[in-house]
């Protein structure tokens, strides 16, 4: 069923875990994260960048994805990940995205404010929710840019908060997109400070590569969504490469199913650990 991503995060907070947002690029990835969603009865997000729409349009994405969210027999929101322009996240709106992410951390603070209103006013209008970042979140979204990691100011983010009431942040504590040369020393005391000055829920962005142990801490510190973009895409390379290598005479249909269930491993994986349960 498709919901807001307001109701998942909320729901995380209920009962003390986070929400996996799972990045799809093609059909077999939406196939392979509600397959692992709905075995394990856990609700879920999927989410495209901007940036990603180079390879996957949206006229073609979106579809499918809100599509794949109504037939789904657990909750599933439709999120468009780092919105850039005010143009894709209305478009995304349009398409019946339950949620779409503003990221104009780079901007200045002023402006930066005055744009996320206009979002929140904006997706309003279509009962959206809306998740903004504040700090910089290391490694590219899909760019050759290397961002150098800046901390969430805590008290900064506050201000934020209460001027654009946006309904998640996502913060920049260490954490980096794409895969980390060794696993991250995330900054805790950070998160742990934002987390006392901020009501609503907080977003974890990069969480490829991050140990169970360091997410179930963010979790403690009120870590409601967390992002898995890269471990998806490597998913699902590398169960096709392992069947191509298996195989003279590889065929699509084999493949295809290949590509999901590379993306239903590593959801289920990480649904597991993000339902934050003793077992
Ligand atoms: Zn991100």
């Amino acid at each position: 069923m498709l919901v807001t991503m307001k109701k998942l995060l909320a729901r995380a907070k209920n009962n003390n875990c986070a929400v996996g947002a799972f990045s799809v690029g093609n059909m077999e990835m939406i196939m392979g994260v509600i397959k692992a969603a709905e075995e394990m009865n856990t609700p879920v997000i999927i989410q495209i960048a901007e940036k990603r729409l180079m390879n996957s349009p949206l006229e073609l994405m979106a579809p499918m994805m809100v599509s794949a969210a109504k037939n789904a027999k657990v909750d599933v929101a439709v999120h468009l990940d780092h919105g850039l322009t005010e143009e894709c996240i209305s478009k995304a709106l349009e398409y019946g995205f339950t949620s779409v992410m503003l990221d104009s951390s780079l901007k200045p603070f002023d402006e930066n404010i005055a744009l996320t209103r206009r979002i929140v006013e904006k997706a309003s209008l279509y009962g959206a929710t809306v998740e903004s970042e504040l700090g910089v979140v290391g490694g590219n979204e899909g760019d050759t840019e290397e961002h150098i990691i800046t901390c969430t100011d805590p008290k900064m983010a506050e201000v934020f908060c209460n001027e654009t009431r946006i309904d998640a942040l996502a913060v920049a504590i260490g954490n980096a997109h794409g895969n980390y040369p060794v696993s991250p020393e995330l900054r805790l005391d950070v998160l742990e400070q934002i987390y006392s000055r901020i009501d609503i829920p907080l977003v974890l962005h990069g969480g490829t590569g991050i140990t169970e142990e360091m997410f179930r801490k963010c979790i403690s510190l009120g870590i409601r969504k967390i992002n898995i973009a890269t471990a998806g895409f490597d998913g699902l390379s590398a169960y096709s490469k392992k069947y191509c290598d298996r195989t003279d005479k590889p065929d699509y249909f084999t493949l295809s199913a290949e590509m999901v269930n590379g993306v239903y491993e590593n959801t289920k994986k990480h649904i597991k650990i993000f339902n934050n349960k003793e077992n």
